[in-house]
């Protein structure tokens, strides 16, 4: 069985929340590689989604391994004391909000996703980091890509996938999971993931052989720190091909720029534009929301071919149709529906702006 994990957290940034500088991804390679070397891994890949470090590691030693959680807390917490901090970046040391390690990664504030199986003759994963939105924020595509077959023909045309997948939903806050299944309670899924300000998929099951399909960072860093700190960013790997939607049937998904939340102070609508990695940084009103894909090929455990897929002219026009749906929603200003709902701000300053105003409100005549 080969393991794939992928961590992810904001160690700081420049200029404001723009991108991790280069000496961020350097201490996080030479880290790895040490431990590469020891053996305790087989492979790792180092990249950033806009603010935020990602880190992906194969190994065999399963998932919600103590050691290795235990490795990638004082990496991650080295570069911050020796680097992020003393270079005064923008949020440093941004995620790690527990003041030391604690059992399996919880409540510290890193994103954590794994899924360990028995790699197959040929197994392509597409490897995806988005900034400046949520988890519920890949709700909609990965709705298109395992239960809509005018997205994924694959569910329609092949045998095993026509059996269709189950998606694992994760109640944000009351921190409970439902499973649902595709094709036959597309319904009720879609009441849930439709309802993004609570619900999110955490995993996808093949249900042909219950083979895992994707896995998805759940974090919600507003309930583990009890305010808003910082939106949190959704990672997620998808196996794919032979069986599992083909690589262009999971792109396929991204070529609308649907809108989530996020964006800037973490409170507003946007639309989720796909850029190449040169592009994986944020700027017009820290974003507009961005998401990238690596696509690799695991050899033994070895991460091989690491390929930039959205750096491709079939995007562009996606692109282009973002920008367009920037501009629209961005003349609605401080009103909702681009600003989220009170609710949904609950966590932000807003709460105490509004609490400010008590004394403003008379008894109405
Ligand atoms: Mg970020």
């Amino acid at each position: 069985m080969i393991t794939l994990s992928l961590f992810k957290a904001d160690l700081g940034s420049a200029v404001g929340h723009h991108k991790p500088p280069k000496e961020i991804l350097s201490m996080a390679k030479e880290g790895l590689e040490k431990l590469r070397k020891r053996k305790k891994i087989i492979d790792f890949l180092v990249f950033n989604a806009g603010d935020d470090l990602q880190v992906l590691l194969s190994h065999k030693k399963g998932k919600r391994n103590e050691s290795l959680y235990k490795e990638i807390w004082n990496l991650f917490l080295y570069i911050t004391k020796e680097f992020s901090i003393p270079s005064k970046l923008y949020g440093a040391g941004q995620d790690l909000i527990a003041k030391k390690y604690t059992k399996g990664l919880e409540g510290t504030g890193i994103g954590i996703a794994e899924m360990s199986f028995k790699e197959r003759k040929t197994e392509p994963v597409l490897v995806f980091g988005a900034d400046k939105t949520e988890p519920s924020a890949f709700n909609i595509f990965l709705y298109k890509i395992f239960a809509d077959p005018f997205n994924t023909p694959g569910l329609v045309i092949s045998l095993i996938m026509r059996r269709g997948f189950e998606f694992i939903v994760v109640d944000l806050e009351k921190h409970k999971k439902a499973s649902l299944k595709a094709p036959e309670e597309i319904y009720e899924l879609l009441s849930l993931l439709g309802s993004t300000s609570q619900y999110a998929v955490r995993e996808v099951y093949r249900r042909a052989d219950k083979e895992i399909a994707m896995v998805g960072t759940i974090t919600k860093l507003s309930g583990v720190a009890g305010k808003y700190i910082g939106k949190d960013d959704p990672s997620m790997l998808i196996r794919v091909g032979k069986g599992f939607p083909s690589v262009g049937e999971v792109l396929e998904a991204f070529s609308f720029p649907y809108l989530v939340n996020g964006w800037m102070r973490g409170s507003h609508y946007g639309p989720l534009i796909p850029v190449s990695l040169k592009d994986s940084r944020v700027s017009r009103f820290d974003g507009p929301p961005r998401i990238v894909c690596i696509g690799v090929q695991l050899k033994n455990g070895e991460i091989t071919y690491p390929t930039d897929m959205f750096e491709d002219v079939a995007f562009d026009r996606v692109r282009e149709k973002a920008l367009e749906y920037a501009d629209l929603i961005r003349r609605q200003g401080p009103f909702q529906p681009h600003r989220g709902t009170l609710e949904e701000m609950r966590y932000t300053s807003l709460k105490e702006v509004i609490n400010s105003l008590k004394k403003k409100w008379k008894k109405l005549d």
